[in-house]
C-alpha cells in the first residue's frame, strides 16, 4: 500500500520531489522546448498526472495513440489540434483527447504554456503521422497551417 503524502508547490510550476524530466527521449520524436514533471503515479487508479510545460514558441509532438488524455491548462496561452480542429486555450481550460485523435499543443510566442495531463499508467505508444495521414489532416487548412509534424 502507498503512504499519503503532500507535495507542495514551489515557484515556477515545480513540485517538491518532483523531478524536472525532458519531455521525450532525443531523437523519440519531432517537438521543441517541452518539460515533462510526473505529479503522480496513482496505482490505486490506474492513472498517472503529469505537468508539461512547452516554452514559448514551442510544441509537442504530433501524434496520435489507443489511450485518451485528459488535460487543463494551468499557466500561458497558446493553441491545440484536438478533435480535428485547432481552439486557442488559455488557463484552466479543459481539453479531452480521446482514443486515435490526432493532437498537438503549442505555446504561443510570448510566454510559456503549461498543463497537467491525466493518462493511463499503462499505456500504448504513441503513432507518429505517415506521410498519408500528414496529407490527410492537411485537407483542413487551418490544421495544415498549425501542425509541425
Ligand atoms: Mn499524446
Amino acid at each position: 500500500m502507498s503512504k499519503s503524502f503532500i507535495r507542495h508547490a514551489q515557484p515556477g510550476f515545480r513540485w517538491e520531489d518532483v523531478e524536472l524530466l525532458a519531455y521525450k527521449a532525443a531523437g523519440e520524436a519531432p517537438f521543441r522546448e517541452v518539460t515533462r514533471q510526473l505529479l503522480f503515479r496513482a496505482d490505486a487508479l490506474g492513472c498517472e498526472l503529469r505537468y508539461f510545460e512547452i516554452a514559448a514558441k514551442g510544441h509537442s509532438t504530433l501524434e496520435r495513440h489507443q489511450h485518451a488524455h485528459a488535460v487543463m491548462i494551468l499557466r500561458g496561452r497558446g493553441a491545440c489540434l484536438v478533435g480535428g480542429e485547432v481552439r486557442a486555450v488559455g488557463p484552466h481550460d479543459l481539453v479531452s483527447i480521446e482514443a486515435w485523435s490526432w493532437h498537438q499543443f503549442r505555446a504561443n510566442a510570448a510566454e510559456p504554456l503549461g498543463f497537467l495531463c491525466m493518462v493511463n499508467a499503462e499505456r500504448d505508444r504513441p503513432q507518429l503521422p505517415t506521410a498519408d495521414d500528414l496529407a490527410q489532416l492537411r485537407q483542413s487548412r487551418e490544421v495544415a497551417a498549425f501542425i509541425r509534424p
